[in-house]
Formats: structure tokens, sequence, C-alpha cells
């Protein structure tokens, strides 16, 4: 079935998934380390292509922010933006008057938004190439009183302004945690939001479920036992560790759904993204489950009446997808079975912007008896 086709593992290492995906920038010591190695070597500096007036390949894969291609794959994630704009637009008394700080404002785009709906001023802040044509645009649309734009990290820009009234932010990346962004925002808002103030989203979740999937993990997993008659089964070790961003069909779930954590924008600190939660997935009909499959939420709790957007199987597809886990075991389960179990998030010591996940899970079926650990990061 080609229900996956195109579908993007999270780690790459070329332009077009670079572009694809949502990597951040990856830190200033990583980029110097690595563009070295290509210098030093005389065929990837002879290979490296020429894609704008004086980018090259190395450029976008260190900073693929800067390149249109990821703002355009967001701006026609109509779930994603438009649920911005519908918060945005129908709640102007958040934004009246008020000073508004775009944490990662890319093409400017929700502060384009927060302008439109009566902002006294939006300063947007952007590290990538990007806020070049944030400045550009505001320009061109006639916004250049209202709106900002200010290069640079977060944690390292100076503001204009010691405190702001609203800060609004599109920092949710794979599995809600991946690239981990939201501690720029936790940074931001301690530094300089006002009493009172608001940030938003100010509520994420992150939803757990399960799914039968044979034939997608026989072609992504299974495949390494036999490739044109030779054994690659090394590989699929690493495969399975690899958590798999694509979309789920909704027929494919095969339990419940569950909440795994909620997070408060606004009160949390960096330290919640860390954390063991349980889990108890009860089986809605007789089926194999080759995978978990998780997902998040995120609400505008401020709004005159609760708005949002899932990332969730059951809900119109995002450029998030779903996360998939697969599973050494193919559990067979019979309806009304529980596959319980626990699930550790954390960032990656080395790499903060990596996630590690230790799955626990076990079921004593009538079928199936199961009780295993597994590992996975997501780089
Ligand atoms: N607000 C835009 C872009 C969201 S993507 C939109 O909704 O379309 C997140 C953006 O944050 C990227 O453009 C990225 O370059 C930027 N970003 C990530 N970390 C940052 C940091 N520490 N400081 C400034 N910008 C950052």
């Amino acid at each position: 079935m080609d229900r996956r086709k195109g579908g993007n593992r999270v780690a790459n290492g070329g332009l077009a998934e670079a572009t694809a995906s949502r990597l951040r920038v990856h830190s200033d010591e990583e980029a110097e380390e690595v563009r070295m190695e290509v210098e030093e070597s005389p065929d990837a500096a002879g290979e490296e292509e020429v894609i704008g007036s004086d980018k090259t390949s190395a450029d976008y894969y260190f900073d693929s922010y800067s390149h249109f291609g990821i703002h355009e794959e967001m701006l026609k994630d109509v779930v994603r933006t438009k649920s911005y704009q519908n918060v945005i637009t129908q709640n102007s008394f958040l934004f009246k008057d008020k000073i508004v700080l775009d944490v990662g404002a890319g093409t400017g785009i929700l502060s384009l938004f927060c302008a439109k709906a009566g902002a006294k001023h939006v300063y947007a802040i952007e590290c990538s190439q990007m806020a070049d044509m944030a400045k550009e645009i505001v320009n061109a649309n006639g916004y250049s009183e209202v709106i900002t734009v200010i290069k640079g990290k977060v944690e390292e820009i100076e503001l204009p302004v010691p405190k702001v009234d609203v800060i609004i932010s599109e920092w949710m990346g794979y599995f809600l945690l991946f690239e981990n962004m939201l501690n720029t925002v936790l940074y931001a808002r301690d530094k300089w939001l006002a009493d009172g103030g608001v940030v938003l989203p100010d509520k994420a979740s992150l939803h757990l479920t399960a799914i039968e999937d044979a034939e997608y993990k026989e072609d992504k997993i299974e495949f390494w036992d036999n490739v044109y008659g030779f054994d690659m089964s090394c590989i699929k070790k690493q495969a399975m560790m690899e958590p798999l961003v694509d979309t789920v069909d909704a027929n494919q779930i095969v339990t419940n759904c569950q909440l795994l954590k909620t997070m408060d924008i606004s009160k949390m600190t960096p330290g919640d993204a860390s954390f063991t939660v349980p889990f108890k997935l009860v089986a809605e009909r007789n089926d194999f489950i080759h995978a978990l499959v998780a997902y998040f939420n995120v609400s505008f709790t401020k709004c005159h009446k609760m708005m949002g957007f899932s990332t969730g199987p059951r809900s119109k597809a995002t450029h998030w997808k779903q996360t998939v886990l697969y599973l050494e075991d193919v559990v067979t389960i019979c309806e009304g079975e529980t596959l319980t179990g626990s699930m550790t998030v954390a960032p990656n010591k080395k790499n903060p912007r990596d996630i590690d996940i230790k799955l626990n899970y076990s079921l004593n079926g009538h079928r199936c008896q199961v009780s295993r650990t597994q590992y996975y990061k997501m780089r």
C-alpha cells in the first residue's frame, strides 16, 4: 500500500529531506565541526551544490529554516496556520493595543496576523536567514511601523522593551518535543512576559494509541532480513530504534487513545519536558498490535471559547503526521484486554534537540503474554 509514500523519517542528511522535515538549527560548534569535514573532503567540497545566490547545500543542512521550502510546508499546513489565524483574528481582545513577542517568526506570518488584529507593537524574533525575508514581507505589506523583525537567537538578542503582554509561538516539533524549541519559549516567557501576560498556545498534550501495521512494518523493518538475497538484519535494530514520522490511517487503531501528559506552557519549567508516565491501552477489537503511535494536541484556552487542534490519526493530517514506535513483538490482543506500560521521555544528554524514549509494555492476555522494554531515539 502506498499510504506512506513519501513519508519521511526524522533522521535525514540531504537538502530535500532537511527542508521537508522540521529540523531545528544546529549549534554553531556542530556546524563548524561538520563544515570542516566537508571542506577537508575533496569529493564533498567539489560536489557542493549551489542553490541560491550565495547559499550551498551545506548552509541549508545546518539551518534548514533559512530555506523557503520548510516555510512553504508549514504555511500550507492549513490545520496549523488557520488555527493560529482563527485564534488571533477571532480574539482580537487578546491583541488590541498589546505588545506582542513572536518567538521564532519565520516568514512573519503570526506577527502579521497579530498586527492586523490591532497589536500596538510586535517584536518578531527569527534566527535563520529567513529573518531578512520577514523584514521585506513586513515592509511590502505596510506593517513596518508595527512589526520589528529582530534577527538573532531569542537567547542572545536584546528587546527594546522590558516586558511584553503576549508571547505567541509555533514551536512544536515531531512528537511535540523534537527540536526542543519549547525551551526557547520558556526562556522568553521568564525573561519578558509581564505579570498577567499570556502565552499562546498555553496547553500542549501528548497522546498514545496502538495500531495494526503488518504491511508497513514488513516494508520498513523486516525488509532488512533479505535484501537482494543478503542478510542485512543488523540494520533492523537501528531501524526499530528510530521512530517513524508518518500518517496512520484511523482504521488501523486497535485500542483507545490515552492522554499521556499535559503541559501548561504558561507555568511549566524546562524540566517538565522530561517525564515518565504510565499508560493503559484497552483493545477495542481482536487484532494484532505492531506499533504504538504518539501524537499531540495544542490548545489556546485564553480565547473566548477554547480553540486548538489535534495531530491525531482521527483528525485532518498535518505536516507533523504521527510518530510510530514499532514493537519487537507482534502482540495479539483480544477485545477488552489491556496493554499496560510506561513511557519515559527526555532530551538526549549530548544533544538536547534529540529525544530519548524508553517504552515498557506488557500484556497478560488470552492469546499472548509479553513484557518488554524498548529504547528509541528521535534524531
Ligand atoms: N512562526 C513561523 C515559523 C515557525 S517555525 C510560522 O508559524 O510559520 C519556528 C521558527 O523558529 C523557525 O523559523 C526557526 O528558525 C525559529 N527559531 C528556532 N529557534 C529559535 C531561537 N532560539 N531563536 C530565534 N528563532 C528561532
